[in-house]
């Protein structure tokens, strides 16, 4: 197997898979055993209040029905606790981050009340609030307060410098990580943020390709930076197109979206579907028939 190549699908255990993980999973695995490396499968199931014991084992069975096998034992997320908190420890140490008291109804009044809050791409972003909170104050409140660890943008964008990331269809991209503002890394209810764990396992997983929807197009420039401060490695990318039906209408939006585990029951073809899927992330009706 090539060690210069591992890449990884990345599934939360909150539902059964449908035909977007599907092409997900499929463009991994196939780019994986094209280049004689590594398909790697790891649970995000850090948000314990949405994750379900019985889809773990369903999205395992779901893959191999489709007939895809995965390298090693799969990781889940839930007992790498310790190791994010590594991660919090080496950004607490340089001083890029702080504790964060509010509740989202105090951040959207904040931002209502203020005419010059921050805005990044999708609109307001955190507007900084806790980030001037005194250090005396902030001890005091962090003894009986619940908090969230925020990131420090602008001191961790500046000590970082530019960044760019490379991406099999985009191209070489700028990252833009001070659109998002000052980003949650540890949750009050949760160890580590999406972004914060990703970039922690996929390092140590060996992760060399990042093969996810363009929907996370975004979350990568953040993911970039964190791996920086991380000093991780930089992995390559390909965000691949969103899965659409006939109509291009987005499947995973569309009222009759299918999971896997309802065509399967339905007694489609997953030669079928696996066949469609590597022709483009457009499925034809034809393709998920019973047979
Ligand atoms: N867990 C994420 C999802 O299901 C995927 C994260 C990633 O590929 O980076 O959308």
């Amino acid at each position: 197997m090539s060690e210069s190549f591992a890449t990884r699908f990345a599934p939360s255990p909150t539902g059964f898979l449908h035909l977007g993980h599907a092409y997900s999973a499929l463009c991994a695995h196939d780019a994986a055993r094209a280049a004689g490396g590594r398909f790697l499968l790891r649970f995000e199931d850090i948000d314990q209040g949405r994750v379900r014991e019985e889809y773990y084992a369903a999205i395992e069975g779901d893959l191999r029905w489709l007939g895809l096998e995965w390298d090693g034992e799969p990781m889940r997320q839930s007992a790498r606790f310790e190791a994010y908190d590594a991660a919090l420890a080496q950004l607490r140490a340089r001083d890029l981050v702080y504790p964060c008291f509010c509740t989202r109804k105090e951040i959207a009044a904040e931002i209502r009340a203020s005419a010059s809050a921050p805005h990044g791409i999708d609109g307001p972003v955190y507007p900084g609030t806790c980030r001037a909170v005194a250090p005396a104050e902030r001890e005091a409140r962090m003894a009986d307060e619940a908090f969230a660890w925020r990131l420090d943008m602008e001191r961790a964008a500046e000590l970082a410098g530019p960044l760019q990331w490379s991406d099999r269809e985009l191209g070489r991209m700028k990252a833009h990580p001070e659109n998002h503002g000052d980003i949650v890394l540890t949750r009050k209810d949760a160890p580590a943020s999406y972004n914060l764990a990703v970039v922690v396992d996929d390092a140590a997983q060996g992760v060399t390709d990042i093969i996810r929807g363009k929907d996370l197009v975004a979350a990568t420039d953040i993911q970039r930076l964190l791996q920086e401060l991380l000093g991780l490695p930089e992995p390559r990318y390909w965000h691949h197109e969103l899965v659409t039906d006939d109509a291009g209408k987005r499947l995973a939006k569309r009222d009759d979206a299918r999971s896997l585990r309802t065509l399967r029951e339905a007694g489609a073809d997953p030669a079928a579907i696996v066949a469609a899927l590597r022709k483009g992330p457009q499925v034809p009706d034809a393709a998920l028939r019973s047979r």
